[in-house]
Formats: structure tokens, C-alpha cells, sequence
């Protein structure tokens, strides 16, 4: 299935990082500020399918995808094709100068991807947050209300209104306030720690209520939120939890958007997590898969509401870019051509058995969950629910010195995520599971 030029292998030649990345990493010490971060600081020479290649020569099979965008593998081949021709031809002219052809093609497949058969419209940006912003701004303007309802464990970025929405504060907003205002948040459905067993449904009128009395049903603008969450650990609301609130915004005039930035293009075995309870989102945000690893975003949605913003109300420099939409179509192409979404099923399947496997062996694995190629194991201290942000670090640092790239997340720091490309061969696959098997064993 990858069609990488790279050997498709997991290959450790020296120590993890090796010299010619410490090397590096002591000049990005003095060039760098210190509150960008890195997960493996191993310094990258070329990545393609399932693997990352370092500049010392060791290979790792990538179960993160940096971070849910490249779905479609790295320097996949359509990608590659379409952008050196769009780079050849131009680079930048800006959209809201003088358009092009590119930017309207990718606003076309969103409307044919995004859940819904209404009239759809899109606007392009550069980053998740940027689209999140937007969707809360066309929210605003098209209900002239000011309120927006977001979750507990949400993650929607790191500008201001972003990190107001976002709910853990170190690192995202320890330092960084004030926030911005109006913005409310509900407790999740959060199935593993719930206290008392709660259908999807319940949980959506505990949220409900507290909205009614403490926001106002009519000073509402939106609700967002993540169909399943990302950086909050893979949480998947209960069955039911979505549609409630998606029947609930109807009923009240608020706007349901879905943030399906690290959940869309394929990653959960559809093209959209909310497609897996026939949600039909309002507004949806879309980012990270999109573009096999160029900067784009967007905010695709019903054409009311899109078209109520006034001519120059949304835009951006660069947003659209031409030779990031070049990217998008090449991706999107591929998702469709090799049936990306039934491949992140099958990727599940695989992942969750094995990992079923694990909690059933060791105590310390509370919880296994997660759709398609989006797949997380939840930490504890055994006997209990009380979570063990050691015991995911002290994993991942392991499968990273093995030559498995695997990354962390939730609330308290306690859960693993694995989001392989979803071009990665099946035998990296099996062998990545293997290493994390052995992880676990040796914790
Ligand atoms: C990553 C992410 C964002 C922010 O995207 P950026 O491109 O980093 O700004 C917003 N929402 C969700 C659900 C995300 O996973």
C-alpha cells in the first residue's frame, strides 16, 4: 500500500537520540526558544509510509503521523506530483486578491465530504485554530448571539480564543491569560470515568441543563466540539451524546459545530467521526489531514450560515494557499483512490485486539479505546482509576528508544495515542504493536 521509496523497516544504529541529533539539538538550544517542545528530539532526514528516518540513520515506524496530518504518509506520490507543478506555475497571489482555480476545487470536495446534502460553502485558513476562530466568528455573526459552549478535556488551539476554549491548563495556558470571554464549558460524556454508569444521552442533558441555567439556550451562538477528542486522550462520548446535542442546538438556534481537525480525512475509519452516528454538524472544522502535511484549515458548512459573514468579514494572507490546496487535492485523491477509511478500520481491528490483549494482562491498562487509526490506551494505578502519567511516559520513552515513535495526551498526561499513517504496511503495523507489547512487559 505505501508506495515510499524509503525501506519500510525499523532500524536502530546507534543510541536514541544518536550524535548527529544531539549535535543538532545543542544548536537549536541556542536558537530555539525553549518553550517549543519535542515528543523524540532525534532530528529528521526523510519520512515516508510507515517510517521516519534520522539523520543519524536510524528508521522508527511512526505511529503519530505528526500528529494526525499525514494520513496519506509522507511525500506521498500525488501530494509530491501536484506541488511541484503548482509551485513551478505560482506560489502566492492571495485569494482575496486574485483568486484561483485550486481554492475553489478544495471548497468543492469539502462540500461533497462533509456530512449533509444541504448547500454547503467553505472558507480556507492556515492552521486548526484558526479555523476554529472562524467557525466561532461566522457562529457569532450568523445568530448575533455572543455565547460558545465548549467541553471539558477539549483542545481547540493555542491563540487567545483557542486556549479560552481548550480546558488543560499546563502547558497550553498556564501563564498566558487573560482568555477571552463568553465562553462556557459542559462536562464530556466521558464513559471510562464517569462515576456512576450514564447513557450518551443522559450525558448530554446533564450538559444541557447546565447550559439552560447557567449560559441561557437563547445567548448561545455554538457548541463545539470534538466528535471524539484528541489531545484530551481519545475520548469517545457515549452512544447517543452527539445527536442530543446536535437535536438540542436545532431546537435552540445554536449553531453545532465539529471540530474534526485531528478526527477527519479518514483518521476513524470515515471520512468524518460525526458520519458514525449520522451527525450532521452545522459547521465543521478541518485541518491536520487535509493536505498530507501542508498548512491548511477550514471552516465548511451550511450556506446560511457561511454567507452571513459580509464581503471581507473572513479571509487571511495566506490562507488557501495555492500550493496547500495543490497538496489537498493530491491527498484527498489518494484517500478516495486506496479507500483510506477502510484501511484506518482495518488498522483498528488490528489494535484494538492486540491492545485488548494487553489490558487483559497487566493491571495497569484501565482503559482501551478509540475508532479506526485513532486508538489510545489509558494508564492507572492498578486496583483503581487513578491515572499514571509515569507509567505513559516511562512507555514511551521505551518504544521510543526501540524505534517506535508513539506520543502521549489526556487531562492528567496518562494516555497513550497511536495514529499511524494510514498507508502504513501491515507488517510495521504488527512489529510497532510487538515493540509496544514489550514495553508494557518491561514497565
Ligand atoms: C490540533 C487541533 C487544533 C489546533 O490545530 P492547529 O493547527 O495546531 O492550530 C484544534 N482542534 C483540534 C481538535 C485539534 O486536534
Amino acid at each position: 500500500m505505501s508506495r515510499s521509496s524509503l525501506p519500510q523497516e525499523r532500524r536502530i544504529v546507534t543510541a536514541v537520540p544518536g550524535p548527529k541529533s544531539d549535535a543538532l539539538t545543542a544548536r537549536r538550544r541556542a536558537a530555539v526558544a525553549s518553550g517549543v517542545g519535542s515528543t523524540l528530539p532525534v532530528f529528521v532526514e526523510r519520512a515516508g509510509g510507515g517510517v521516519i528516518v534520522d539523520v543519524d540513520g536510524n528508521s522508527f515506524i511512526d505511529f503519530g503521523s505528526g500528529i494526525a496530518v499525514t494520513g496519506v504518509g509522507n511525500s506521498a506520490e500525488p501530494v509530491v506530483a501536484n506541488v511541484r507543478e503548482q509551485v513551478g506555475a505560482f506560489t502566492h497571489t492571495c485569494f482575496m486578491v486574485t483568486p484561483y482555480e485550486g481554492y475553489v476545487a478544495v471548497c468543492e470536495e469539502l462540500a461533497a465530504l462533509v456530512p449533509g446534502t444541504h448547500e454547503k460553502r467553505s472558507a480556507l485558513f492556515n492552521s486548526g485554530a484558526e479555523a476554529v476562530e472562524n467557525a466561532v466568528k461566522i457562529a457569532r455573526a450568523a445568530t448575533g448571539r455572543n455565547a460558545v459552549v465548549v467541553f471539558d478535556h477539549a483542545y481547540h488551539g493555542r491563540t487567545n480564543l483557542t486556549m479560552a476554549m481548550t480546558a488543560k491548563n499546563a502547558p497550553y495556558k498556564q501563564g498566558f491569560g487573560p482568555f477571552a470571554g463568553e465562553v462556557y464549558r459542559a462536562p464530556l460524556s466521558y464513559p471510562y470515568r464517569e462515576p456512576a454508569e450514564i447513557t450518551g444521552k443522559d450525558a448530554a442533558e446533564r450538559a444541557i441543563g447546565l447550559v439552560e441555567s447557567q449560559v441561557g439556550a437563547g445567548n448561545v451562538a455554538c457548541v463545539v466540539i470534538e466528535p471524539i477528542q484528541g489531545e484530551g486522550g481519545f475520548i469517545e462520548p457515549a452512544t447517543g451524546f452527539l445527536p442530543r446535542l446536535a437535536e438540542w442546538c436545532r431546537a435552540s438556534g445554536a449553531v453545532f459545530v465539529a471540530d474534526e481537525i485531528q478526527t477527519g480525512f479518514c483518521r476513524t475509519g470515515d471520512w468524518f467521526a460525526s458520519e458514525h452516528e449520522g451527525v450532521v454538524p452545522d459547521l465543521v472544522t478541518t485541518a491536520k489531514g487535509i493536505a498530507g502535511g501542508l498548512p491548511l484549515a477550514a471552516v465548511t458548512g451550511r450556506a446560511e450560515l457561511m454567507d452571513a459573514v459580509r464581503e471581507g468579514g473572513l479571509g487571511g494572507t495566506y490562507g488557501g494557499n495555492p500550493v496547500a490546496c495543490a497538496a489537498a487535492l493530491g491527498a484527498i485523491g489518494l484517500m478516495r483512490q486506496e479507500r483510506l477509511a477502510e484501511r484506518a478500520r482495518g488498522i483498528g481491528a488490528t489494535m484494538l485486539a492486540a491492545l485488548g490483549d494487553l489490558r487483559r494482562a497487566h493491571a495497569f491498562v484501565g482503559d482501551i479505546r478509540g475508532r479506526g487509526a485513532m486508538i489510545a490506551a489509558e494508564l492507572v494505578k492498578p486496583g483503581g482509576k487513578e491515572p499514571d502519567a509515569e507509567a505513559a511516559k516511562r512507555i514511551a520513552a521505551s518504544c521510543h528508544r526501540e524505534g517506535l515513535l508513539v506520543l502521549t495526551a489526556g487531562t492528567y498526561g496518562n494516555v497513550l495515542r497511536f495514529l499511524p499513517p494510514l498507508v502504513m504496511p501491515d507488517h510495521l503495523l504488527r512489529e510497532g504493536i510487538d515493540v509496544l507489547a514489550q514495553a508494557f512487559a518491561k514497565l
